[in-house]
């Protein structure tokens, strides 16, 4: 087991918690900085849950029998009110359940909060991080997992950006006692879609807020995908109620009141009825836009670059977290085999790391781009929809 070896982690999101829990495994000292000095346990939606992240809890030792929800099905619902039914067996998981699991893996007195870093510096083979409160933290290694505004990214690479694809993703949770039970019924425990002219929908049932997996106490999570030019519109779709504009999403309860009007009323003229009911019976649904965002470097010296800060696949690959898992067994995997030469493990690290980003990036946009998917081809004009 390595010894001796200090990791310094910037994001105390799910690729902090994977990097943190893993290179522990191994023996790495890992302080996490988060910039949010609240809990991030109560936020997000869905996550499909892939055998990357099921390897990762593995290999920290986490036990991962309660983790989410078994669809065995998808159903395809067509505007005559048939269903087209595909067999496919999927554990549907929650952002939060995640999280919560890595986070109490994790000791409390080295994930630091409230601590946004500002700059960094690179001595021989030291990295010190330097935060917004004047502190400072010094290890053997940095590892940028602060997300898709990553601040590591733009001190590295600041002409990189995340791109916006064209359309957003309009999200919803409902608790599984909101909604009715003719409609519960075709949506529990299936993947359930509806596909229309440039646009679709899709649902799935994940645990409760409480990680709860029980019937009753869990949450349908819907995701319905909508062109908005960006020059136009975006800019009134990413403004919140108290009129500011955000960069990427809006969270719960902060979509301003013409937007969520609008967009309900669309679906009630553009939704077969399942979905229309489902968004009625949404209490704060929540937007982010979808990005585009890839790097030609994941290693800078001593500082890389992990999960979304890095490569941004579009969520139609499912792959965002089992990248962010993928990336930390891999870091662990290549800091093990050279122990004594952090500089070359990094090196052997980012060559296959940089090909599964541009792997997913390029298939999620394929994926957005097709006829299944067919985005920013033409746009909704909401004065002729609604
Ligand atoms: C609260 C939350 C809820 C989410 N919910 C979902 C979901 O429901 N479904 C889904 O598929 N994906 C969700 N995501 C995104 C998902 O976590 C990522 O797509 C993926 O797991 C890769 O995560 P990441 O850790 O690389 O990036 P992110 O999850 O974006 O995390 C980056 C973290 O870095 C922190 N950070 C940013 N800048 C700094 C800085 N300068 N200094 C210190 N810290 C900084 C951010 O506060 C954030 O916690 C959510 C992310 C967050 C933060």
């Amino acid at each position: 087991m390595t010894v001796n070896r200090k990791a310094i982690v910037i994001g105390g999101s799910l690729s902090g918690l994977f990097t943190g829990v893993l290179l522990r495994s191994v023996g790495w000292e890992v302080d996490i900085y988060e910039r949010s000095p609240r809990t991030l346990s109560s936020r997000g939606g869905g996550v499909v849950l892939q055998p990357d992240v099921v390897e990762a809890f593995n290999i920290a030792g986490i036990p991962h029998d309660k983790l989410g929800v078994v669809a065995t099905e998808r159903y395809y619902l067509q505007d005559n009110g048939s269903i087209q039914r595909m067999p496919m067996r999927q554990t549907l998981t929650s952002w939060n359940t995640l999280y919560n699991h890595l986070k109490r893996h994790f000791p409390d007195e080295h994930y630091h909060q409230g601590k946004s870093l500002t700059n960094l510096q690179q001595q021989g083979e030291q990295v010190t991080a330097i935060f917004a409160d004047g502190s400072k933290a010094t290890g053997d290694l940095l590892i940028g997992a602060d997300g898709s505004t990553s601040t590591v990214r733009q001190i590295l690479l600041p002409t990189y950006d995340p791109m916006y694809a064209g359309y957003v993703g309009y999200r919803g949770l409902v608790d599984e006692k909101d909604l009715d039970p003719e409609t519960a019924a075709i949506m529990t425990e299936r993947f359930v879609f509806y596909q229309f002219r440039n646009s679709h929908i899709l649902q799935y049932v994940i645990p409760g807020e409480d990680e709860s997996l029980e019937p009753g106490k869990r949450r349908f999570n819907w995701v319905w995908y909508v062109n908005y030019d960006r020059d136009t519109e975006l800019r009134r779709i990413l403004t919140d109620k108290n009129g500011k504009l955000r960069d990427y999403s809006i969270p719960p309860g902060m979509m301003a009141d013409d937007v969520e009007r609008e967009m309900r009323d669309y679906a009630q003229s553009v939704l077969v009825e399942p979905f229309q009911k489902l968004i009625t019976a949404t209490k704060e649904p929540f937007v982010q836009s979808i990005l585009d965002l890839g790097v030609p470097n994941m290693v800078f010296d001593r500082v890389a670059l992990i999960g979304d800060a890095a490569f941004i696949p579009r969520p139609h690959t499912a792959a965002s977290v089992s990248k962010a898992a993928a990336n930390a067994i891999a870091l662990m995997d290549a800091l093990q085999e050279n122990e004594h030469n952090v500089n070359n493990a990094l090196k052997a690290w980012e060559l296959d790391q940089l090909a599964l980003g541009m792997h997913l990036w390029k298939r999620g946009q394929d994926l957005g781009e097709t006829s299944q998917f067919i985005y920013g081809k033409e746009k909704w004009q909401p004065s002729k929809s609604v």
